[in-house]
């Protein structure tokens, strides 16, 4: 009789390290071969990579509007439309960087860092 998996009620065939390829494979890439861990996990690594994901775009996004990039051309330069990006930053909790975005949408080109609404509410 051939060997088979060593996993409590799998009955495939032996493949490598006592268990079966399914169950190998799972040893491979979560560490464990018990699978509410597996799934546990893997959540957990998917989590912690769209946190880092997250992470730069908040760095890159900052360093647009410290160089007077507005919101609109921060979002096509990391390749997102411009209500998501406002959606996804809002649903952050980065407002800051969302409105000091949306204000540089305003300047004009050649007045970055420059309050438009400077002289014309001095003038009132
Ligand atoms: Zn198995």
């Amino acid at each position: 009789m051939s060997r088979t998996c060593s996993v409590d009620g799998c009955q495939r065939a032996h493949h490598a390290r006592g268990v079966c390829r399914t169950h190998y494979q799972r040893l491979l890439k979560t560490g464990t071969l018990d699978k509410s861990e597996a799934i546990r996990r893997r959540t957990e690594a998917s989590a912690r990579r769209r946190e880092e994901v997250a992470r730069q775009r908040i760095e890159d996004l900052t360093w647009l509007a410290d160089n007077g990039v507005g919101l609109t051309e921060a979002a096509h330069r990391i390749g997102m439309k411009r209500n998501s990006l406002e959606t996804w930053l809002s649903r952050r909790g980065e407002k800051d960087l969302m409105h000091r975005l949306i204000a540089r949408d305003w300047l004009p080109v050649g007045e970055r860092g420059v309050n438009q609404w400077g002289d014309w509410r001095s003038a009132s």
